[in-house]
């Protein structure tokens, strides 16, 4: 089984940029597609008289409306990722009751990094400060308690929650076991799955796997894997996504001539490594397919 990841398009493109996206992977039949959520950034545009304006602007607005879209146009699971970041508790729950309404009912709850000016990351006043925070909010909707305190009986809802695990630790974490033990109080406080961030090392996903089951994490661990397919990568995802490059990558990457070749080599390594995580049975392998549905369409056609 397949899933895959996509990204809400720049703000100016239509819905019809997504279905250029994923008619290509749709013949896979993924058991689900998740769209990620992007906070708003602070900009500064000049005025006409010289001075500088702040603007909040949202490059990439649509995570519901492009969910609610996929499961209308192609009937499979949408799963939108949901942040802590930029909402109060109760922006969230208005956002979870139009999910509920759509029957969008499978989200990813994040807590999202500190936005690109900030150092840090900083919950809004009255809004949840992590990923735990954010899943017991779900969590009560489920049992029907909301915000809004004299809501008496108020309607259930049945959301399927999953969570973000790191195999190399998430960066903020003083260690990898500590890093378990908050991943551990999000399983308990009901995630029903964690989705790794991406690895290009199948061990680090094996070993975290074992530490996890050590840690008493028994839920669905699924895979995150992305293709490489160009040098300027080697140095990006480290940096962005704080994961390693093995060094057999990041050496043929080096002996390539140009990104085409790149492409091919990080095609060829994803296929390997899409490979020997099918034969070890992990519940879904998803992909990150950001901008590269036909290098996806490439690597899972030698799947399945
Ligand atoms: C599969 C996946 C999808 C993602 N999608 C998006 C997306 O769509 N949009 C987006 O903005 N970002 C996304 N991210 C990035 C994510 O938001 C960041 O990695 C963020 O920094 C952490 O989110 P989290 O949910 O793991 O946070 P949390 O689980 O809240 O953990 C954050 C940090 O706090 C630590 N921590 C947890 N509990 C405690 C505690 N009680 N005391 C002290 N420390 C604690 C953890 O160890 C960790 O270091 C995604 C990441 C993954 C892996």
């Amino acid at each position: 089984m397949v899933s895959f990841e996509i990204l809400p398009p720049l703000k100016g493109k239509t819905i019809s940029s997504i279905y250029d996206h994923l008619d290509p992977l749709i013949e896979f039949k993924p058991a689900f597609i998740n769209v990620t959520y992007h906070r708003s950034e602070t900009m500064f545009k000049k005025k006409q008289d010289g001075t500088f304006e702040k603007v909040e602007v949202r490059k990439r607005p649509g995570t519901v409306g492009i969910c609610a879209a996929i499961m209308n146009h192609y009937q499979v699971d949408a799963v939108p990722h949901l942040i802590c970041g930029g909402f109060s508790k109760r922006e969230t729950e208005d956002a979870l009751i139009d999910l509920n309404f759509l029957g969008i009912d499978n989200v990813l709850v994040l807590r999202g990094d500190a936005p690109k000016n900030e150092s840090s990351f900083e919950p809004e006043p009255d809004g949840n400060s992590s990923a735990l925070d954010l899943l017991k909010q779900v969590r009560n909707l489920n049992h029907g308690i909301y915000q809004e305190e004299d809501i008496k009986n108020g309607g259930k809802t049945d959301f399927c929650i999953g969570v973000a695990g790191y195999p190399e630790k998430h960066f903020e974490a003083p260690n990898l076991e500590t890093d378990l033990m908050f991943l551990k109080e999000k399983v308990d406080a009901g995630a029903e799955y964690i989705t790794t961030q991406m690895f290009f090392d199948n061990q680090k996903y094996f070993d975290f796997v074992k530490l996890c089951r050590k840690h008493g994490i028994d839920i669905p661990i699924i895979p995150g894997l992305k293709p490489i397919s160009n040098k300027k990568q080697m140095s990006i995802l480290p940096k962005v996504f704080h994961v390693d490059i093995p060094t057999d990558l990041s050496s043929g990457i080096m002996k390539c001539r140009n990104d085409e070749e790149v492409e091919k080599l990080g095609t060829e390594w994803l296929i390997e490594q899409s490979r020997e995580l099918k034969k070890a049975g992990v519940p879904v392998l998803h992909y990150y397919t950001l901008g590269k549905p036909r290098v996806i369409r490439n690597v899972v056609k030698e799947l399945f």
